[in-house]
C-alpha cells in the first residue's frame, strides 16, 4: 500500500502555504482567498481511495503538480489507454502500474478495481486527455465507488470544454454540455434543431472529419446569424479559435484546409431573447392570446406552439383557462404588462 512521496507532501505543503507560509494548518490563519488545508492529499487519505485525475489536453505544463503526485503515489492507474499514459508519465519520470479501462471493458473490470480498493489500494482514474467521465470512461469506476462508499477524490485540471467555455466570448452564467454531435447528418441535424429555442449556451464536441458537415448542419437548422464559437487545437501549437456568426465561422472554417484538422469544441450561443425581455413562454401566452380571439383553444394553442416552440400541453391549457374568461378581460390583460 502506498503513502505519500516527499513529492506530494511538498505538493500539499504548497498548496496550503501558497500565499502565506505562516499559515500552516490551522485555518483561523487562512488568507481568505488561499485554498483550505487538503484532506486528499493527506497521508491517511491516499489509501483505499479513488483519485479522477484530469491530465493536460495538449500541453504537458497544464499537468497540476497535485495530480503529478498522485499519479506518482497511487498503488495503480486505471487508464483509457495505457500506451498514452504511459507515454505521460515517462515525460514526468514516473512509474506506475497500469491497467486498462475503456468503453469495451469498463462494465466488467470495475467491480474488480474497487474492490481492491475497499481492501486498501489506492486507485488513480486517468483517460488519454482532460477531465475523466467528460466524454471519456470511467462512469462505471465511479458508481461503483460510490455505491461501495469508497472515497472518491477530484484531482481537476484542463478540459476542453472548460477551456473553450472560458474563452469563447459567449454568456457562460448557464450552458448545457451535450457531448459529441451525432456522427450522420439527420441524426445531427434532428440534434441541432433541439438547440433552436435553447436559452442557454451549448457546447458540443466534435471531430476533425466531421466539423465541415456539421458546421453546414448548424448553419441550416440555426440559421447563419446564431453567434458560434469554434476552438481548434487548444492548448496546441496550432491553437485558433474564432467568435461570430455561423455563417462566418463556417466560411472561416472552410476556407484554410489546416481547419480541418485536430481536435474541435464548438460553443453555440443560445437562442436570442425577444427584444421585449421576455422569456419564451410569456411570448408564447401573447401569441396564444391574439389567436384565441379569432380561433378555438386547441388550434390556437397549436398555432402558437408551431411559432414559438412553446408547450402545446401547456398552451393548451392557458388557453381553456383564458377562454373561460370574459372578453373584456383578456383584453385588459393583453394590455398590461407580461409578468
Ligand atoms: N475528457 C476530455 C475533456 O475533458 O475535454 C474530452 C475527451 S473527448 C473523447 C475528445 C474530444 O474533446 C475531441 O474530439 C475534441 O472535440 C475535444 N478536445 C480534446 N482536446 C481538445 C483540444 N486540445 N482542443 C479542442 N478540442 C479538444
Amino acid at each position: 500500500m502506498s503513502r505519500l512521496t516527499p513529492d506530494l507532501q511538498v505538493a500539499a505543503g504548497s498548496l496550503v502555504n501558497g500565499t502565506d507560509s505562516s499559515a500552516g494548518d490551522d485555518p483561523q490563519k487562512m488568507p481568505h482567498d488561499a485554498p483550505a488545508a487538503d484532506h486528499a492529499v493527506s497521508p491517511s487519505a491516499l489509501s483505499g481511495a479513488l483519485y479522477v485525475v484530469a491530465t493536460p489536453i495538449g500541453n504537458l505544463g497544464d499537468l497540476s503538480p497535485r495530480a503529478r503526485a498522485v499519479l506518482a503515489s497511487v498503488d495503480r492507474i486505471a487508464a483509457e489507454d495505457t500506451r498514452t499514459t504511459g507515454v505521460l508519465l515517462s515525460h514526468f519520470g514516473l512509474r506506475r502500474p497500469l491497467v486498462a479501462l475503456h468503453e469495451h471493458n469498463e462494465d466488467r473490470i470495475a467491480e474488480q478495481l474497487i474492490a481492491a480498493v475497499v481492501a486498501g489500494e489506492s486507485l488513480a482514474l486517468v483517460s488519454d486527455a482532460g477531465t475523466p467521465l467528460v466524454s471519456d470512461p470511467g462512469y462505471a469506476l465511479v458508481r461503483a465507488a460510490r455505491e461501495r462508499g469508497v472515497p472518491v477524490h477530484a484531482v481537476p485540471g484542463p478540459s476542453a470544454l472548460i477551456a473553450a467555455i472560458s474563452i469563447c466570448g459567449l454568456p457562460t452564467d448557464r450552458f448545457v454540455f451535450a457531448g459529441f454531435l451525432p456522427p450522420k447528418s439527420t441524426a445531427r441535424r434532428a440534434r441541432l434543431q433541439e438547440f433552436l429555442h435553447e436559452p442557454r449556451t451549448v457546447v458540443v464536441y466534435e471531430s476533425s472529419h466531421r466539423i465541415g458537415d456539421s458546421l453546414a448542419d448548424l448553419v441550416a437548422v440555426l440559421g447563419g446569424d446564431r453567434r458560434i464559437c469554434l476552438a481548434r487545437e487548444l492548448t496546441k501549437r496550432f491553437e485558433e479559435s474564432l467568435t461570430a456568426t455561423a455563417a462566418e465561422v463556417l466560411a472561416w472554417q472552410a476556407a484554410d484546409a489546416h481547419r480541418s484538422l485536430g481536435e474541435f469544441v464548438l460553443v453555440i450561443g443560445g437562442a436570442p431573447v425577444a427584444s421585449d425581455d421576455a422569456p419564451g413562454q410569456v411570448n408564447a401566452e401573447r401569441v396564444l392570446r391574439l389567436l384565441l380571439a379569432e380561433l378555438a383553444p386547441s388550434r390556437a394553442a397549436r398555432l402558437a406552439a408551431a411559432i414559438t416552440g412553446a408547450s402545446r400541453k401547456a398552451l393548451y391549457e392557458i388557453a381553456l383557462r383564458e377562454s373561460a374568461l370574459p372578453q373584456s378581460e383578456i383584453e385588459n390583460d393583453d394590455n398590461s404588462s407580461p409578468t
